[in-house]
């Protein structure tokens, strides 16, 4: 086995250089403690980006991922499996969902999604009804489809030509909606039930509400991207059973596996049927490794008590993250839902979110931003609470660095 030892810099020399990771190389991580090369031991409010929903080295997702790896790991979709089919079966009872398609990640759930659509409406009413409607600032994914559907054209830049068809909308601002919708055009209205990387920016309930009722008038499917909100995030198993709104298709990932590379694309029965054998697929998607340490990840996220944990731990962050956002004069506000948590900048802060990261960060506490402009936190749904009080107190004492 290669055991020479490896440095931060030596990223700069073997990896394309898309990302920018700081110093930081964890090594360990165990419930909402990471450790890194040097032996520092880090406070985790960011979890991985609202993926490591149930800790880092969660007992009972260890115990799934070894008991499936000494069985089976992976038969292609030539073949079912047994871990795919009890997923699929858990996800259909706990949700809208009749059907389910499994990928990896985010972006390829909303490809699958977005592909969905379109093929759904030029099967039942005609190769016109193709556009897909967005919003900006929005964020799907990194495929090319998915970054021309997300709202942030930054990402396109250099890219094109993009898939046609796709417009942008404001988030929050119906009368945008309506201006864009066609029966004849429209398949789709995609949206993030909270804006993650746009800023931790909810949606309104009566936008939500309005949305459904434009995309049924319309004849178009609501497809909901919970890639980031879903999986107990916002102490709802999906938010869509927060706002009390169905959508037609809904996309998940990130905590879905808790770490483990896991997506999937729930819907209806009747819109599932245009998804017929042979039109979609994915070698990985439905990997047996992956859907039982899934499996184990939603057992334990949709009992009650585990959700109701999530508000009452977001009650102490909220009011933890207010206090310190009134003290210094940082935080204009703190917003989002559960675990999901966006502290937005006061003015005289804007544009620092990054600063206020490696701030945390030399501090011993990984938080995440959202823009610019608003500092992001998505910990673990079961986090400690004496590390929540260690995290806060760590983050308090970064703003104080900062603010000299
Ligand atoms: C992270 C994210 C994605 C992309 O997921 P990947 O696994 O990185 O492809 C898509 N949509 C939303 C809302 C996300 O937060």
């Amino acid at each position: 086995m290669n055991k020479e030892p490896v440095s931060r810099e030596l990223f700069d020399d073997v990896m394309v250089p898309n990302y920018a990771p700081g110093s930081v190389v964890p090594v360990k991580g165990e419930g909402s403690r990471i450790t890194d090369q040097e032996g520092r031991e880090f406070v985790d409010l960011a979890g991985g980006i609202a993926v490591t929903c149930l800790g880092h080295s969660h007992p009972g997702l260890v115990g799934a991922l070894i008991e499936q790896a000494e069985k089976l790991w992976h038969v292609s979709n030539v073949m079912t499996n047994e871990p795919a089919l009890r997923l699929a079966r858990t996800l259909c009872e706990l949700t809208f969902a009749e059907r389910v398609f499994f990928a990896n990640s985010g972006a390829e759930a909303n490809e699958a999604a977005f592909k969905l659509a379109r093929r759904y409406a030029w099967e039942h009413y005609g190769p016109e009804k193709n556009e897909i409607i967005s919003f900006t600032n929005s964020f799907h994914g990194r495929t090319l489809f998915t970054v021309a559907v997300g709202g942030q054209p930054k990402y396109l830049e250099g890219f094109e030509p993009a898939p046609k068809g796709i417009h942008h909308a404001q988030y929050n601002d119906l009368e945008s909606v309506r201006a864009l919708i066609s029966k004849e055009r429209t398949c789709a209205v995609v949206v993030e039930p909270i804006q993650g990387e746009g800023g931790v920016l909810p949606a309104d309930p009566e936008f939500l509400k309005g949305l459904r009722q434009l995309c049924d008038e319309n004849e178009a499917l609501l497809v909901f991207d919970e890639v980031q909100t879903g999986v107990g995030r916002t102490g709802h198993l999906y938010a869509y059973q927060m706002y009390d709104v169905v959508p037609d298709i809904l996309s998940s990932a990130k905590g879905l596996g808790g770490g483990f590379p896991v997506a999937s694309m729930l819907t209806t029965a009747k819109i599932a049927a245009s998804f017929g054998v042979g039109t979609h697929g994915s070698t990985y998607g439905g990997n047996a490794l992956a859907c039982a340490v899934a499996q184990r990840v939603i057992d334990t996220v949709s009992q009650p008590e585990i959700l109701k944990g999530v508000a009452a731990r977001s009650e102490r962050f909220r009011e933890g993250l207010e206090t310190i956002g009134k003290k210094y004069g940082i935080f204009r506000e703190v917003r989002g839902a559960g675990l999901l948590l966006g502290c937005v900048l006061a003015d005289e802060w804007k544009g620092r979110a990054r600063d206020v990261l490696a701030a945390c960060l030399e501090q011993e506490v990984m938080v995440l931003v959202a823009g610019a402009d608003v500092v992001r936190l998505a910990p673990s749904l079961i986090i400690p609470e004496a590390d929540i009080e260690e995290g806060l107190a760590r983050l308090e004492a970064g703003v104080k660095k900062l603010c000299k």
